[in-house]
């Protein structure tokens, strides 16, 4: 079984070889942190980080940056706004951001590189593009010369010609061509600035990601992920400048991730549709919104609705109880470690993970390798009713939970064990205290502990053996 990538360089799917054999370098361009994320910068965090799983998974170290647009139109107008700074804005959004992605269970990247501190480095690559006759100064702006790479549109799959045509006429007089762009914008008063070659200014955005990608990364990435939104005309402009610069390809493969929809709209600002991610997570579990997005191929569109997302959080719920029970009665078992687990069940196993496998190397296909999951939940419910008869259970029931633990690393479905246990020994301490509240018949207190608990979906059973309980 080899990887194949869908490249959206050459339309089509290639086998994954990276440049060091066991290393992959990885750059996914972050947000623009001037307010909270929405669900559409949620997916390609998600979908990414489940892209870096799998790579970690079968064995490459992955480098992995993610970088914070920290200066920007949208970051100024909030500051005038606000009287704020801008790096006090971007720095407030970055700490919202972490705290999403990690309520999301999206793992951190190597590096989150930002312009704010990547300026100096920035005036470096500009000025060599200057040098070499790719840019050119106007104006005190400086500007990319798109004639100059005769490539330009490959990645978008359009000709000069065709851009010309879709450029809206505007007659910018500092512009040798409409459709060059900005790499260097000439400050206005009052706006954060640098000082530079071409007077006090501040980066263009195309150009960050060409810096920094190359300083974390090297001359040519492994993957270059992003948005859909992103390929026309961010990603064609990093295109241009990194490859002018270096003449080596700026990524070997391209990803893009689909567009998501929210209730069979397009998602914008000026409808009030956006949905934040804070908001989200406020009303579905994290395991829920992973699983809305990972039920759907990473390449095909997404639509947003509440009745999507309760069918996720439902669909989610199957494979994350039958992980706790597994846990739990585990936890009660006996020592298995003398014990082979039964021989159909074993081959039923490595064939659940077989089929994950494939389905993880056509182009991490997470729609299919789910149903390889819920092939793994029946398997846990046959096995459980088949019950204790068999006196390999205890091993049954491990060689279960090993073969989800291989699947979940990938998806991140299913909490860690640490939390969880934090959990189980607070449940426990509550039980405890109302067998204590019974016999000193507390009723009150004791009817309080158990309303607690089936608040939050814990279900007492009373049994020769004592009280038993068990998440609903
Ligand atoms: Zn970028």
């Amino acid at each position: 079984m080899t990887l194949q990538i869908y490249n959206t360089m050459t339309r089509r799917k290639e086998t994954f070889v990276p440049i060091h054999p066991d290393k992959v370098n990885m750059y996914v361009c972050g947000p623009t942190v001037y307010d909270y994320i929405h669900i559409g910068n949620a997916r390609p965090q998600i979908v990414f980080d489940v892209v870096r799983r799998y790579l970690e998974q079968i064995g490459y170290e992955v480098n992995y940056v993610v970088n914070f647009t920290d200066v920007d139109d949208r970051l100024i107008r909030k500051s005038m706004e606000t009287g704020d700074p801008v790096p006090v804005i971007a720095e407030k959004f970055i700490q919202a951001f972490y705290e999403d992605i990690d309520g999301i269970g999206v793992r951190r990247a190597t590096h989150n590189p930002r312009v704010l501190d990547h300026v100096e480095e920035i005036i470096a690559f500009i000025a060599n593009l200057v040098e070499e006759g790719f840019a050119y100064e106007s104006g005190k702006d400086v500007y990319f010369r798109t004639n100059r790479f005769a490539e330009y549109g490959k990645l978008s799959h359009q000709n000069l010609e065709e851009l010309q045509h879709g450029i809206r006429v505007e007659v910018d007089e500092r512009k040798e061509n409409p459709e060059d762009f900005v790499l260097w914008k000439a400050a206005k008063p009052g706006e954060i600035s640098w000082p530079s070659p071409w007077g006090e200014g501040r980066p263009g955005w195309h150009i960050e990601c060409s810096a920094m990608a190359r300083k974390f990364l090297g001359d040519t990435l492994d993957i270059h992920g992003g948005g859909q939104d992103l390929q026309f005309p961010h990603h064609e402009c990093e295109v241009a400048q990194s490859e002018s610069l270096t003449g080596k390809p700026l990524a070997n493969i391209w990803m893009h991730n689909g567009y998501i929809h929210i209730n069979n709209e397009k998602m914008s600002k000026s409808l009030g549709n956006g949905v934040i991610v804070k908001e989200l997570r406020a009303r579905y579990k994290m395991e829920a919104i992973r699983y809305f997005i990972l039920a759907t191929h990473y390449r095909n569109p997404l639509n947003f609705s509440e009745e999507a997302m309760m069918q996720a959080e439902k669909s989610a719920g199957r494979i994350v109880n039958a992980v706790q029970n597994l846990r739990h009665l585990l936890k009660s078992a006996e020592d298995a470690a003398e014990r082979e687990p039964d021989e159909a069940l074993q081959q039923k196993l490595a064939d659940i993970l077989d089929t994950f496998d494939a389905k993880m190397q056509d182009d991490f296909n997470t729609a299919d390798a789910i149903t390889a999951v819920f092939d793994w939940v029946n398997l846990v419910n046959s096995t459980m009713q088949q019950g204790s008869q068999d006196d390999r259970q205890t091993a049954n029931l491990q060689a279960l939970l090993d073969a989800i633990e291989a699947m979940n690393n990938v998806l991140g479905l299913v909490p860690e064990q640490e939390e969880e246990d934090l959990l189980d020994e607070e449940i426990n301490r509550l039980i405890q205290e109302r067998t204590d509240a019974r016999k000193a018949k507390n009723w009150a207190r004791a009817d309080e502990i158990r309303d607690m608990l089936t608040a939050q979906g814990i279900i007492l059973e009373d049994t020769p053996q004592g009280i038993r309980w068990r998440r609903k």
